[in-house]
């Protein structure tokens, strides 16, 4: 019997083993396609600032022309700071990293959330054709966070982004924010499509989309939130969802204004 239980010993260290190679291909794929996710929305994000400043050296060799020096260097400044804005979301791109344990390596810096923020609806709305209102009221004019703050500013722009194409063509969103002494709390409501009940558990796991038809005939591919809980949970926060079909969503987040991440 001594024998039968060292081989039930060696038996179970091998499964477990194998198992836990299992477990760490899979995490490794799925960190994989979250950075995927990641540098696809950061690209779209790229193209705003390429943009402005194309159509800001043009504009200066107009003032040029016309010697108009005021002007040219209120476009130079302009392209001066999107540049910079521009370097900083590749410089994130970058050092998108991802530490011994498969983690997103955080780079957390303190920072105005309610900035954030608005710069976040902002960058939503350009990319969207729809009618897109966006009421944000906070009572405070700024908030700070101690974060990483190109991961947060992906988290808002992909619940924006849901919020919208989840949507008919007039879109109704109302953020809030709130903060106690430990914690911010930021809410994404909209009047849109909706989820049902049975579906609440499977929105934030990777590759899972609601298939009704699509009546909005939508296009994603089921990363979106996937990504967002794993930045959330890795501030140390959570998130949750509240929806009712045919009512709207709301999707509610909350991080420590400081966490032991780091
Ligand atoms: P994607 O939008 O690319 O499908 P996500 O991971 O962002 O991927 O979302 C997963 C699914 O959750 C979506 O396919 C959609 O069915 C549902 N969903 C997410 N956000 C909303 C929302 N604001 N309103 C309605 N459904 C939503």
């Amino acid at each position: 019997s001594g024998q039968f239980l060292f081989s039930l010993l060696l038996l179970t260290a091998v499964i477990g083993t194998f198992l836990y190679l299992l477990k760490t291909i899979r995490k490794q794929n799925q960190l994989a396609i979250l950075r995927k996710a990641f540098v696809n929305n950061m690209t779209h994000e790229l193209k705003t600032p390429v943009a402005t400043v194309m159509a800001a050296v043009e504009a200066i060799q107009r003032f040029v022309a016309k010697d108009d020096k005021v002007k040219m260097h209120t476009y130079l400044e302009l392209s001066k700071a999107e540049l910079e804005h521009l370097n900083h979301m590749i410089e994130r791109v970058l050092e998108l990293d991802v530490d011994e344990t498969h983690r997103i390596r955080l780079n957390q810096r303190e920072f105005d959330l309610i900035s954030l923020i608005n710069g976040s609806l902002e960058t939503a709305k350009i990319s969207s054709k729809k009618d897109v209102q966006i009421m944000f009221e906070p009572n405070v004019s700024t908030m700070s966070l101690l974060a990483d703050e190109a991961h947060i500013k992906n988290v808002l722009v992909n619940l924006l982004d849901n919020a919208i194409k989840y949507s008919a063509d007039t879109v109704q969103i109302r953020i809030d924010v709130q903060e106690t002494n430990r914690f911010v709390t930021i809410a994404v409501a909209d009047k849109g499509k909706g989820i049902a009940q049975q579906h609440h558990k499977n929105i934030f796991d990777m590759f899972f989309r609601v298939s009704d038809g699509n009546i909005y005939d939508v296009k994603g591919f089921g990363l979106g939130l996937a990504y967002v809980k794993h930045v959330i949970e890795q501030h140390g926060g959570q998130i949750v969802v509240d929806s009712e079909l045919g009512k709207g969503s709301v999707f509610t987040i909350r991080i420590p204004k400081r966490n032991t991440d780091d």
